[in-house]
């Protein structure tokens, strides 16, 4: 039997040996290669450092070879290496094998194509079908190779860009997780002196969770302040979220971080297009516009956001969630480029990471407070709400749940998409109007989640 939860909205994840084995992986290479009508069409593979990733893989290929696709085996890699090596060598698309940050026993897949992401409503629905029925079509078996050059290649044209002004000292944490595979050698090849922690690869994850947090980061904190480092930086178990350390040993949101980089692209890029996403706070929206560029709002998440990167033709983008999208690598994430890049930006400038953030003003935020509410009634109680909102003459924004913005902050209601839960955010100008939004917002929507449960 074949677990149907496998399939995501955005990805492919199960539990190694229960409901992700060999023989499931297979089917699923074999199902991509009929989905894609696939003969004479070449796949990247590459996959983290997890134990179960190997023998993933080898049965990916082999039903991708068995249903007629070329595969191009890249070895051990991050996600987004996989994703720059698919289009930089003109590839049809790549899968990755990877679980990002979950626990050691999980693995799954991230499937690319030139289209796009195979994602729930884009491709994710027949591929389980074909799964599942296991009527493929039939195929003359491809041919696979294995191609030595993607780690070097994409350690030359990432470090060719960084241009370093001044040393610049940087405490780096891979977590022993894929960034250990270019930590520390793509910080030297860019010129920064790089001390670097648990980058050896282990699939068992044995100094941390692949997590990125102000737990798992303890050892960053106290070495940046004891070796007097620029800054810390922290990498999730595939490479595309990065979290960083100042130079006094304290945690960074991602919001001084996107507006770094904001000013540091639109000055070189004069009214570009940057996007961002709902639930961004207000500071990445002023900044955009400050520095003379074009905002674009996205909804949360990795597929919208690569889209809006080449629909609009944006340099640059961002997630609360610590992901960074870049127009220099083909519009996707990248955790080890952010680093690097902040690198350069901080080489240029007189003050130092914590300077920088201490004269931002930080608006105080509620950053996501779930309420549980059945899978049935979730989303008919955030269109209810949207509605009403609405109705009320407030400012309301529906590409993702409802968000509603006055003078004074704003706050957002969405559905999770995959667990029984509303997530509440809310963020204001001051601690006073915080509250505020906060006690309106948790009160419609308990009082509607009653509501629509007594019907
Ligand atoms: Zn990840």
């Amino acid at each position: 039997m074949i677990s149907e939860n496998i399939f995501r909205a955005y990805d492919i994840r199960g539990v190694y040996g229960r409901d992700l084995t060999e023989d499931v992986a297979r089917r699923i290479g074999r199902a991509l290669a009929s989905y894609m009508d696939g003969e004479g069409e070449t796949m990247l593979v590459g996959m983290d450092v997890r134990h179960s990733s190997g023998p993933l893989a080898s049965s990916l290929i082999e039903g991708m070879l068995m249903g007629g696709l070329d595969v191009e085996e890249i070895g051990t890699v991050t996600t987004p290496l996989l994703y720059f090596a698919s289009v930089h060598y003109g590839r049809t698309g790549g899968v990755m094998v990877t679980a990002s940050h979950n626990p050691p026993e999980w693995n799954g897949f991230k499937i690319w194509l030139k289209s796009g992401f195979i994602s729930m409503g884009r491709g994710m629905e027949e591929l389980r079908d074909l799964v599942i029925s296991g009527e493929f079509r039939a195929a003359s078996r491809g041919e696979l190779r294995r191609n030595p050059n993607a780690i070097r290649d994409y350690e030359k044209y990432v470090a060719d860009k960084i241009d370093l002004q001044r040393e610049v000292r940087v405490v780096v944490d891979p977590g022993n997780g894929s960034c250990s595979i270019l930590t520390p050698r793509v910080f030297e090849a860019s010129g920064i002196r790089v001390s670097a922690i648990n980058s050896e690869p282990d699939g068992s994850f044995p100094a941390h969770p692949p997590e990125p947090s102000e737990e798992t980061l303890g050892d960053v904190r106290r070495l940046v302040r004891r070796g007097k480092a620029d800054f810390g930086v922290g990498f999730d178990g595939d490479g595309d979220r990065a979290v960083f350390v100042d130079d006094k040993g304290r945690m960074v949101p991602s919001t001084p971080i996107f507006t770094l980089l904001i000013e540091e692209y639109l000055e070189k890029n004069r009214g570009a297009a940057v996007v961002y996403e709902v639930s961004c706070s207000m500071m990445v929206e002023e900044t955009i516009r400050r520095q003379g560029g074009r905002p674009v709002l996205s909804r949360v998440g990795h597929t919208y956001i690569v889209d809006k990167m080449h629909e609009e033709g944006a340099v640059l983008g961002g997630e609360t969630s610590g992901h960074f999208y870049f127009a220099e690598l083909y519009g996707f994430d990248d955790a080890i480029f952010t680093a690097l890049k902040v690198a350069e930006v901080l080489s240029r400038r007189e003050e130092k990471l914590s300077e920088i953030i201490d004269s931002q003003p930080m608006y105080p935020r509620i950053p996501e407070r779930n309420y549980e509410c059945a899978d049935e009634t979730k989303f008919i109680v955030v269109d209810e709400l949207s509605k009403e909102f609405e109705e009320a003459g407030y400012e309301t924004l529906t590409i993702d749940g409802v968000k509603v913005t006055g003078d004074d902050g704003w706050f957002l209601i969405r559905a999770s998409n995959t667990q029984p839960l509303i997530r509440l955010t809310v963020e204001a100008r001051d601690e006073e109007s915080l509250r505020r939004l906060e006690k309106f917002a948790e009160g419609k929507l308990l009082e509607k989640i009653r509501e629509v449960k007594g019907r």
